[in-house]
């Protein structure tokens, strides 16, 4: 990799630190600090726990949470994403391969997530060309299956599922934590529940 290419995608990652900071800082407002709240620990939920593959993506979290569309969302962490030029939770790879050599199927079923290339597309190189995946949290509905798609080997599981709090009715009894094969949903003070993101807490 260049170092042109390298500086820009660093200062790429910078900008969307800055960004989730912002947003963080958005649902830090509408939840007052030791709040409780429910949250999905990553390291449970089916969708995006290691060693758990070749399998069908868990759906129950669109699927059983009270709200249209559900209060969960993936979010892409971008410090973690390869900004793969095949990326697996975008593209479906089982598709047949285009003209362009890429695969001719998208994955997601609602077409929340867009690829933007990062810098110069160098056609001769594509294995050098990088790229932002960036998920519509307006279309997204939390289905699960590019979460499923982004975990390792594939991916390197930068994209998981969260409740967006900004959404969420904070049922006493969360019917998503009910339903969960995983006993992955789980009240969480709100301090944890939104700085803590990609880690699971330990009381
Ligand atoms: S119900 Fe549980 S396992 Fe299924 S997607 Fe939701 S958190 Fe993951
Ligand atoms: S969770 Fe489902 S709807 Fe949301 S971006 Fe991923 S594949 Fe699309
Ligand atoms: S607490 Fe209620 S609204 Fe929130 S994620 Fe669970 S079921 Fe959905």
């Amino acid at each position: 990799m260049s170092v042109s290419r390298r500086k820009l995608i660093d200062g790429l990652v910078r900008g969307a630190a800055i960004a989730g900071v912002a947003g963080t800082a958005g649902y830090l407002v509408n939840k007052a600090e030791g709040q409780v709240v429910w949250q999905i620990d990553g390291a449970k939920c089916l969708n995006s726990r290691a060693g758990e593959v070749g399998v069908k993506a868990c759906d129950l979290c669109v699927k059983e949470c009270v709200v249209t569309h559900s209060a969960v969302r993936a979010v892409n962490e971008f410090s973690k994403c390869g900004r793969c030029s095949i990326c697996p939770a975008y593209f479906d790879v089982k598709s047949a391969v285009g003209p362009d050599g890429l695969p001719s199927q998208k994955l997601c079923p609602r077409d929340a997530i867009t690829r933007k290339p990062i810098g110069e597309v160098d056609p001769s190189d594509p294995a050098n060309n990088f790229y932002e995946y960036v998920i519509d949290e307006g279309k997204c509905d939390g289905c699960g299956k590019c979460v499923m798609a982004c975990k390792e080997p594939a991916g390197l599981g930068s994209i998981r599922l969260k409740v967006r709090h900004d959404l969420c009715v904070n049922c006493n009894s969360c019917a998503i934590s009910i339903a969960c094969p995983k006993d992955a949903v789980a009240q969480w003070k709100t301090d944890k529940a939104v700085n803590q993101q990609w880690q699971p807490v330990s009381e």
